[in-house]
């Protein structure tokens, strides 16, 4: 625990952490060496990591990147936080996202951009960590913690792991509890851990998940030993290829990486399978207009009177210029933007061509992942990301739609809610982390873990 805040207070410039918790740390630290020495030793005990800004911590700052929740100390903690903390896991402090985990650059936050501390060969061009959970992928690459709790509503775990050589795993939509995570889409929102390897994946997963009765969608199902199911093992396995994913366009390195990670799964003994999944173009679309939908009415509590940031009533307003004083005020641009595309969709005379219509697509989506597994599929084999990390700003100035199709091979997977991890196998030709991305059977994380260990 030392030596990771020293190494924090080294590490200013990643901008990974946002809040320091280092008085925290070192009472959990001493508890834990306490429960060590009583030989009371749990999975997680004394291990150092970071917790993502949208966690709600007790007593913590918890703004979720964004200015509007400027000032806001939880009075509760989640339960992915607390379900780690009772595994003996030491809080080294809060880490930088993009706002409300919308973005896929760690741009939208209101703490600036976090770092990727990998570059592009000797050329110093600073990159993006990837996001949303860009601060807890720059904090694990760089050493800062030894893994740090992410979350992911359209790969907001899985495309910063790619970009930063990290693994980073979403598990099924319901095996983590939301229960005290700032929501964003809850229909697509899940925690994840971010880790150095698939087995501290497997035992930090363990740690943060199970059913929990204030999360409505929490599952109540047993939690498997994801740890003791790593094998890596996948003889007979059948590995399905999705030949949508073969994008136009498609950097050859990212072909190779794909077909390297073929080849090794063939060589390791799994049978690999040429699937369709038809309406995989319809995805990105669907999902640009669900999560907007969703996150326009979680955002509508942020009204100036609850939480955090107020602006306008110093100067004589009502309450109504109160409301879009303090929202035009705490909201970044991009969020903003999924207010507006949100609102838009569901409104009266919109609903039935956007909103509804989105959500007939994603159950065509879940259709199509639900018949290759009934085919006797075990996992899909994709890239994690179409491309390396790019550089800060390299992509801000563009349309948004842009940034947009970083989530091209993500966004599927929590559409129909489906376990999908992301893990570090190549390079690019500057020496960049890629990743590959495996899509796992619903509540089957500890197979989809064993066949990602084959992998790593
Ligand atoms: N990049 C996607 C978005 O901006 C996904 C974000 C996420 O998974 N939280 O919505």
């Amino acid at each position: 625990t030392e030596a990771c805040l020293t190494a924090i207070e080294g590490a200013g410039a990643l901008n990974a952490f946002v809040h320091h918790t280092p008085e925290i740390a070192m009472a959990q630290a001493e508890a834990a060496d306490a429960r060590l020495k009583a030989g009371d030793a749990p999975a997680m005990c004394g291990l150092p990591i970071g917790i993502k800004d949208l966690f709600c911590t007790k007593g913590v700052p918890s703004q979720a990147g964004s200015r509007i929740l400027q000032g806001f100390l939880p009075q509760y903690e989640s339960t992915v936080s607390q379900n780690l903390f009772d595994a003996g896991a030491v809080m080294l402090g809060k880490l930088n996202m993009d706002e409300f985990a919308m973005g896929s650059s760690n741009e939208t936050s209101v703490y600036g951009n976090a770092v990727n501390p990998w570059r592009r060969g000797n050329d110093d061009t600073a990159l993006t960590p990837g996001g949303s959970s860009g601060g807890s992928a720059a904090a694990v690459a760089a050493d800062l913690c030894l893994a740090a709790t992410g979350t992911d509503t359209g790969g907001s775990i899985r495309q910063p792991a790619a970009f930063t050589g990290t693994v980073g795993i979403k598990p099924t939509y319901g095996r983590c509890s939301r229960w005290g995570i700032v929501a964003f889409a809850s229909s697509l929102d899940q925690a994840g851990p971010m880790t150095k390897s698939v087995r501290d994946a497997a035992i930090m997963l363990e740690a943060m998940c199970g059913h929990d009765p204030k999360d409505s969608t929490s599952a109540d199902l047993p939690v498997p030993d994801f740890e003791a199911a790593l094998t890596g093992d996948i003889r007979g396995k059948k590995i399905g290829i999705p030949r949508e994913y073969r994008m136009d366009g498609m950097p050859e390195e990212i072909e190779n990486l794909w077909s390297d990670g073929i080849a090794m799964m063939k060589d390791a003994g799994a049978e690999i399978v040429d699937i369709s999944l038809p309406h995989t173009k319809y995805a990105l679309p669907a999902y640009y207009v669900i999560a907007p939908a969703e996150a326009s009415s979680n955002l509508a509590r942020y009204d100036g009177v609850r939480y955090g940031h107020r602006a306008g009533l110093d100067q004589g307003d009502g309450i109504t210029e109160m409301y879009e004083k303090t929202r035009a005020e705490g909201f970044g641009p991009e969020v903003q933007r999924r207010v507006m595309i949100g609102t838009y969709v569901l409104s009266a005379g919109f609903y039935d061509a956007y909103y509804n219509r989105a959500r007939k697509v994603r159950t065509l989506i879940k259709r199509d992942f639900e018949q290759v597994f009934a085919d006797g599929i075990d996992c899909i084999l994709t890239p994690a990301t179409p491309s390396a990390a790019f550089g800060l700003g390299e992509m801000t100035d563009a349309d948004p739609v842009a940034m947009y199709l970083n989530d091209v091979f993500t966004v599927t997977v929590n559409l129909a809610g489906l376990p999908g991890i992301a893990v570090p196998t190549g390079q690019d030709r500057k020496g960049l982390p890629l990743g590959l991305q495996l899509i796992g059977r619903p509540w089957e994380e500890a197979d989809l873990l064993s066949s990602a260990y084959a992998l790593e």
